[in-house]
């Protein structure tokens, strides 16, 4: 198995069932280095697994897959400009955790673990519900009790224990970091192999592209578990020489909780904790991200950017969205918003990362609120 190591301080640590963060509380990382198999390549499965040497899980019989990744690439005009969409709103639980839910419960399926708790606005809680399930693994689910319905009904239909939390999504981290005490905690953020899961997300665009890199690549983020995921992979395909070039990450956060933007803007190198406002985008209301340095240094070191999209914005882009035949949850708009609003260099891949189904009650109320988009307009309006 691979060595564990702070992301502060560069300690060494022995994976264990019990283990979730430094001795100084910081995140920890992996040293893992992948390989990449050519041959596997052209004849593997359309999945992720199809990079097995690349992802850090020894033994084959622990591999924990519903069939995930390989996500379509499609082309679309977003605010007039030509732009490729990376669907994965069509994993198997109908988001991009399902990549990193795959990888985290092999890897404890290989520790031997029995019971797994997590904590999560929703989609990663349905994700590792659906893992665990799949895995014969039990798990229980801290979600906050304001998610959307159809997140908590996914949960437990999966058979997960679900324990819905009044209180913040801070607040619902740490009720279950003191659950785990007696169970392996499955944490999305926490836990760096949820991140060589993620990273598959650029594997696939890079291959998807003939092998070649976008220029920028456009991302919702709360947690940064899909913006760490996308600079892990291409830090280790540039390494590999399968790209020549870094592209750069663009994120984008809800202008109601938006602790990483306010970090950038200020030139901070951590993420400054704010007190976040309601939003639709209930996914990434992060207003205090663990890996909030990291998430800072992918954006620095790919010459990319942070920027923040309003409500309004986040709306017109759920029309924009069902205009071009596609059903995403609010949180999903925030990538398309951030793409629109944005001026990109040439080619751009947007990230879609979670299906319309798991909010279908919030999108009809909006749908009532605002006149339906005219037909064949795909733009998306600018906030006033
Ligand atoms: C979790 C999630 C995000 C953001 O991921 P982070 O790891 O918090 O940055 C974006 N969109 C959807 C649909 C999600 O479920």
């Amino acid at each position: 198995m691979p060595t564990l190591r702070c992301s502060e301080t560069g300690e060494r640590y022995e994976p264990a069932a019990d283990l979730w963060q430094s001795g100084s509380g910081a995140p920890l990382d992996l040293e893992f280095e992948p390989r990449f198999d050519p041959d596997r390549l052209k004849s593997g499965a359309p999945t992720l697994w199809r990079y097995r040497e690349a992802i850090p899980i020894n033994d084959d019989g622990c591999i924990v897959t519903l069939g995930e990744g390989f996500t379509p690439l499609i082309e679309a005009e977003l605010g007039g400009r030509r732009v490729r969409l990376k669907l994965d709103q069509l994993m198997p639980s109908g988001s991009f955790k399902d990549r990193g839910a795959s990888v985290l419960l092999s890897h404890a399926l290989e520790l031997g673990v029995r019971r797994v708790v997590e904590d999560s606005s929703g989609n990663a809680g349905a994700s590792t519900a659906a893992y665990a399930a799949r895995a014969g693994i039990e798990a229980e689910l801290f979600v906050p009790a304001t998610a959307s319905p159809a997140k908590l009904s996914q949960i437990e239909l999966y058979g997960a224990r679900l324990r819905r939390v009044d209180g913040t999504r801070e607040e619902t981290a740490a009720a279950c970091q003191r659950a785990a005490d007696s169970a392996y905690y499955a944490s999305h953020v926490w836990q760096p192999w949820f991140m060589h899961g993620t990273k598959t997300f650029v594997y696939e665009v890079v291959e998807q592209l003939g092998w070649r890199a976008p220029d920028a690549i456009v991302v919702p983020v709360g947690n940064g578990t899909l913006l760490l995921g996308c600079y892990l992979g291409l830090t280790e395909l540039a390494a590999a020489g399968l790209i020549d070039r870094m592209p750069r990450l663009i994120g984008v956060q809800a202008a109601a909780c938006a602790p990483l933007y306010q970090a950038w803007k200020s030139g901070a190198d951590s993420a400054v904790a704010v007190d976040s406002r309601s939003t639709q985008a209930e996914g990434i209301a992060i207003a205090a991200p663990a890996r909030g340095k990291q998430c800072l240094h992918a954006i620095r070191a790919t010459a990319g950017e942070i920027i923040v999209v309003s409500e309004h914005a986040l709306t017109a882009a759920l029309r924009a969205a069902t205009g071009l035949g596609l059903l995403i949850e609010p949180t999903a708009a925030v990538a398309l918003a951030g793409a629109s609003e944005f001026e990109l260099p040439g080619a751009t891949v947007v990230a879609i990362t979670g299906h319309g189904l798991k909010a279908i009650g919030a999108l009809k109320s909006l749908a009532r609120k605002h006149a339906p988009p005219s037909r064949g307009d795909a733009g998306v309006e600018r906030p006033v």
